[in-house]
């Protein structure tokens, strides 16, 4: 049922950019299994986060209608990005995590080939994934970074970067990989997107995911903010492995790490926290001792031969 847009606060983003449209909600059934039947889980911003009765995915409903959800949402567009002049910048310590991420997951392997791996990565932000994959792959890789925000492809340009953006939907090519890091949360219709990125991978060809493993925690226990309505669900570990599957893949990986907001209990970090404690708009958590810290979860999928041709 649709009702008048309540104004929201700022989101981790900055502004939401929903807070001046004043467009309409819409209610709509589980984004994972289409139920229609789900209890409170909790409020933000004026909105309500929802869990599925059926498969326990966790959502915003109402939410913003689909018409103010387009194709940028898809790939990876923070609502807030578009208003705000400024959004962010690279952050080194990303890249930093990525390299021993991609180490992890014995991704250095794949780029010894002599044909280049081609590797689309969705929402690429600042481009510290994609300079990752440049340092791993080197002459073995070619990157595209896909970011629909254009002052992050504009700063990504002064650091010799080329980022681009369309629509995945009219897209002909097809990788060998296609990463989506923090993505997830924001696709409006999860399993179709996600869908869509699968026709576009080559046979044998590769998922990487990356998103939060929370929809099973007690809401004491999930992380906030939960920035609504810009994310519009939480998953899980089980509930993404099992859309995969469902979509054909193969689930090759799953790792998880102790999540960016929760500071390790050291002298150092406890002083960081309080600096930051003391920053104007202070991301300090004090979280140290979370319950399950490590939610930070990486998937790699394969999307199987097809044995017909074989
Ligand atoms: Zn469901």
């Amino acid at each position: 049922m649709a009702q008048q847009m309540k104004s929201v606060k700022p989101s981790c983003n900055g502004k939401s950019r929903f807070e001046t449209m004043g467009g309409a909600l819409e209610e709509v059934p589980c984004l994972l299994c289409k139920s229609t039947s789900w209890t409170d889980y909790d409020t933000e911003n004026g909105y309500r986060l929802v869990k599925c009765s059926d498969c326990g995915l966790l959502f915003t409903n109402p939410r913003p209608s689909s018409s103010e959800i387009d194709a940028a949402s898809k790939s990876g567009m923070h609502k807030g990005d578009e208003e705000l002049e400024v959004s962010g910048e690279f952050r080194p310590f990303m890249k930093e995590i990525y390299l021993s991420v991609l180490n992890d997951f014995q991704y250095p392997a794949k780029f010894t080939s002599d044909a280049p791996v081609d590797w689309l990565d969705i929402g690429c932000g600042h481009g510290e994934f994609v300079e990752a994959l440049n340092i791993v792959g080197g002459e073995g890789i070619a990157v595209t970074g896909l970011e629909p925000n254009e002052h992050k492809r504009a700063a990504a340009k002064t650091r010799g970067m080329d980022l681009v953006f369309f629509d995945t939907t009219e897209h002909d090519r097809t990788y060998d990989v296609i990463s989506a890091l923090n993505v997830f949360s924001h696709l409006p219709d999860p399993r179709e997107d996600i869908g869509q990125w699968v026709s576009m991978l080559n046979e044998g060809g590769e998922l990487f995911l990356q998103t939060g493993d929370s929809s099973h925690l007690e809401a004491k226990h999930h992380h906030k903010p939960y920035s609504l309505p810009d994310h519009l669900s939480f998953a899980s570990e089980t509930l993404l492995v099992a859309m995969l599957e469902s979509l054909g893949l193969e689930v090759v990986q799953v790792m998880k790490y102790r999540m960016g907001m929760f500071p390790r209990f050291t002298p150092v970090n406890i002083v960081k926290e309080i600096a930051r404690f003391f920053l104007p708009g202070h991301t300090a958590t004090f979280q140290f001792f979370p319950k399950h810290p490590e939610r930070d979860m990486y998937i790699r999928a394969r999307k199987p031969m097809n044995r017909e041709n074989g």
